[in-house]
């Protein structure tokens, strides 16, 4: 049954990004779960700041036990946050975050939704936060998010009262939310949103409190609870098997870049919820008190409570198709509701339903995961009806939005498999973009800058590209709307799903995002063109700065292969005085011109994603000098020191916790340890003495930040050294020379004030506070109205070499590029050698 056609679709929007996963496939315990919640007419806004804030257990708990339609919306989608599985940070890792909120909310059952409000970093005060978010925009996003999703309950997690107590981001989260309490159902309000939606009132705002925001188990025992709500989140739910806080523990797992895996737990699990605004429930143990959550709620919902309710009790676990008449009897009742924000969200609900009870299969699935425009594609779709109950194909419309016509009937098992070709075209190039919608515009500091304000709030770019399948079931014909995907079989994985994109017919890439000159000697940079077509024929050119030269010119590219690239080489010169800029290829096919990067990020437990960004890399003329020459890497939560080391003419050796030897350190000058390997590398327990050894003996130790809780050492430093909380946020923030004359500031680099201009997020973060007589701080700083802290930088001599602490952050400053980072650590790396003899020096 093959039927071919060929058209051509408009692309009205400026970008796509499919979500594609492994399909849902409910089983039958499943399926029963879904039509309690059907009979649920309730909702719950859970209001957090960041991917990770949110309470999983509680919004299983909403979702899987009380059956409320639940979501969170967290405001920022983590950019700011340290990444544990890979080299993604800020709008990366903003992508990633966002795609494990997403599959988090896949496993505890709620949906997500996001602000246009971006993660900067740390923020100590919401004063701060504030200033740096456009609050009228976050704020109109809380109301928007209220508005669209119509909340009985708001949960914050944080505490709107007490500002500076958290994270700045964090409190903003709360007094946005409970401003936004009052504002959402005001006429005046953010009066354009009215335009397509309504005011709408929330019955009840709670604060999420713990006995930890009381300072103790102790206090919380005691303190006045009139005004709490406790419930036990520790249900069982055979039809799942597990416990809610065993589903929780698996949701919170998905924040794999946060490194926040989670181990289950059973039994009882008691959550306090505080009431901030509305009435508190005469009946503590029903929060929707006062709010009909049953189907009499809507009008003319009554009678399809009634057929649901009968679907609900005569449910056969061995045969759900039995339920799929008196479904589409509710269906079709459901469309004629007059509240069309209930008829959406249950028609959308009822329509899985009926199908995971028929056993109906409908797939698009294209041939590639990637196309071009004017690229002819073929398509195939697979629909079959695995119930005894007889349905019809009436017709379907194709991606190009062509409505086809089948009139087949899809009796029990009858696989039915169709070819559709189509052709993907866009009124203009520019608008084909696989970006996040939240990247496609330059935003500001603090806030993502979003045009079409029908993407306001969304967790992702919709999937444009879907065929819909027209089925007639008992004379009801219901659309079934699937997103096109692309599906491959892994030898070792099975069956993949990656999401189909239209992507440009060329993209450039140079390897290196930051390229350090350390001399006036010229390098050679590698531009790799990808085509996204076959036949790709072309030039690229490297756009610079003036004062840089860069030869040749031009160099063509030929490319036989779609997927498959070429890498061209330029020499690039720099000028004799430090200095930086940009280079950025550019790449002509024909007439058209090609600047970005296709940027693929493919870990496991989240979807493929592919994101287009300008492709350029910063080019830096480094005045910088150095000793020693052998550096050995241990690496922690990942950064890109190494990298970065190497870049200034550095040799460094990565070698793995086990592999820390004296035989093994001998060869080195210096060992440095990437940030955080104190708390995630447990075999350094066993290693520090043989690391302070090779410091008496000579060698340079440096160790990057370390967070205060949880390091699996007791003996971070030869001598006494206590981790704090202390940070500097401001990377403005002024830096005074404790130590003018000490080796770490001169030699062989004079550091100056200068090479602390033009750091970024930060200056540092988990400083020492207290510290042996043994150590000398080098540098002063501290944010706005804080007292200084000296614990940035402290070196201590120990034997014969050196131990260096530090909280800066450099793992920050040296993928961006910063010069006077890369001076100061070429110091650090150089102390002690400042008395060697001038034969040794030469090899440097
Ligand atoms: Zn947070």
């Amino acid at each position: 049954m093959y039927k071919t056609l060929q058209a051509s679709l408009l692309f009205l929007l400026v970008s796509f990004c499919a979500l594609a996963q492994q399909p849902q496939k409910p089983n039958a315990s499943e399926i029963y779960e879904s039509i309690k919640k059907l009979n649920f007419l309730g909702s719950v806004l859970y209001v957090a700041a960041h991917p990770d804030d949110e309470n999983t257990r509680l919004i299983s708990y909403m979702s899987n036990e009380v059956k409320a339609r639940t979501a969170y919306l967290s405001l920022t989608r983590g950019d700011g946050g340290q990444n544990l599985i890979g080299p993604e940070i800020r709008e990366l890792l903003g992508v990633i975050r966002t795609q494990e909120l997403l599959t988090a909310r896949q496993i505890d059952g709620g949906e997500q939704r996001f602000t246009r409000a971006n993660d900067f970093g740390y923020s100590k005060h919401p004063d701060e936060t504030l200033q740096i978010w456009n609050k009228k925009e976050v704020l109109s996003d809380v109301v928007l998010a209220i508005r669209q999703f119509q909340p009985d309950i708001i949960i914050n997690r944080f505490d709107h009262r007490t500002p500076g107590s958290t994270h700045g981001h964090h409190t903003s989260s709360a007094m946005l939310s409970v401003e936004a309490f009052d504002l959402a159902n005001s006429q005046t309000a953010y009066p354009n949103q009215l335009e397509n939606l309504k005011p709408w009132q929330p019955k009840r705002i709670f604060f999420n409190t713990s006995w930890w925001f009381y300072g103790s188990q102790e206090r919380f025992e005691k303190a006045d609870k009139t005004n709490l709500i406790g419930f036990d989140t520790g249900e069982y739910f055979p039809s799942k098997g597990l416990s809610n806080t065993e589903i929780a523990a698996l949701s919170r797992s998905q924040h794999k870049s946060q490194g926040f895996g989670n181990t289950g737990t059973r039994g009882t699990q008691m959550e306090y919820i505080e009431l901030i605004k509305g009435e508190m429930p005469n009946d503590k143990t029903n929060l929707f008190e006062g709010i009909d959550t049953s189907w009499g709620r809507v009008k003319g919902g009554q009678a399809i409570g009634t057929i649901l309710k009968d679907v609900e009790a005569n449910y056969d676990f061995k045969n759900p198709s039995a339920s799929i008449p008196k479904l589409v009897t509710a269906y079709q009742l459901i469309q004629k509701l007059e509240n069309d924000h209930w008829r959406t969200v249950k028609t959308e609900e009822i329509k899985k339903i009926i199908a995971a009870c028929a056993g109906l299969y409908l797939e698009a699935v294209a041939k590639t995961n990637h196309a071009t425009l004017n690229e002819s594609l073929e398509l195939n779709l697979e629909v079959i009806n695995r119930s005894s109950l007889n349905m019809d194909l009436v017709s379907y419309i194709n991606p190009n939005g062509l409505l086809v016509n089948k009139g087949i009937t899809l009796t029990e098992n009858n696989n039915i498999a169709i070819e559709e070709n189509f052709k993907v075209t866009a009124t203009d190039d520019e608008e084909i973009t696989t970006t996040p919608y939240w990247l496609t515009e330059k935003g500001t500091l603090g806030m993502y800058k979003v045009s079409d304000p029908s993407l306001i709030g969304k967790p992702e770019t919709p999937d444009y590209f879907t065929v819909t399948f027209n089925i007639t079931i008992d004379n009801v014909t219901i659309p079934f709307t699937k997103s096109v995907v692309y599906k491959t079989n892994d030898p070792v994985k099975g069956e993949v799903y990656k999401p189909f994109e239209i992507i440009p017919e060329a993209t450039a890439r140079i390897t290196e995002k930051v390229i350090i000159f350390d001399s006036d000697n010229e390098k050679e940079i590698l531009v790799s063109v990808k085509a996204g077509r076959n036949n790709l024929n072309g030039v690229v050119e490297l756009c610079h700065p003036n004062n840089w030269n860069v030869y040749p010119d031009k160099q063509t590219i030929s490319i036989s292969n779609k997927g498959e690239e070429q890498t061209v080489a330029f020499k690039v010169i720099p000028p004799n005085n430090q200095d930086e800029g940009f280079v950025s290829p550019l790449v002509t096919i024909g007439e058209n011109k090609y600047t970005d990067e296709l940027i693929e990020i493919d870990y496991d437990h989240i979807p493929y994603q592919t994101v287009l960004l300008p492709s350029e890399s910063k080019i830096v003329r480094l005045d910088i000098k150095k000793k020693g020459d052998n550096i050995g890497y241990i690496a922690g939560a990942g950064d890109v020191v190494p990298e970065s080391l190497q870049q200034i003419g550095y040799h460094v050796l990565t070698i793995a916790p086990e592999d820390i030897t004296p035989e093994n350190l001998n060869r080195f000058d210096a060992v440095v340890i990437g940030i955080r390997a104190y708390n995630t590398i447990e075999t350094l327990k066993f290693k520090q003495d043989i690391l302070f050894d090779f410091v008496e003996n000579g060698g340079n130790m440096i160790v990057q930040y370390n967070t205060s809780r949880g390091l699996k050492v007791d003996n971070l430093a030869p001598y006494k050294l206590e981790l704090s909380r202390d940070r500097v946020t401001d990377e403005f923030a002024e830096v005074k020379f404790l130590e003018p004359n000490h080796p770490l500031l001169n030699y062989p680099n004079k550091i100056t004030e200068q090479d602390f201009d033009g750091w970024t997020q930060e200056r540092g973060l988990y400083f020492p506070d207290s510290w042996g007589k043994e150590f000398t701080p080098i540098l002063s700083m501290n944010d706005k109205g804080e007292s200084s802290k000296k614990g940035s930088l402290l070196v201590a001599q120990y034997g014969k070499g050196y131990y260096i602490y530090t909280g800066l952050s450099f793992f920050r400053e040296f993928p961006a590029g910063v010069s006077g980072a890369y001076r100061l650590f070429a110091n650090m790396l150089s102390i002690g050698q400042e008395t060697l003899k001038p034969e040794q020096n030469l090899k440097n």
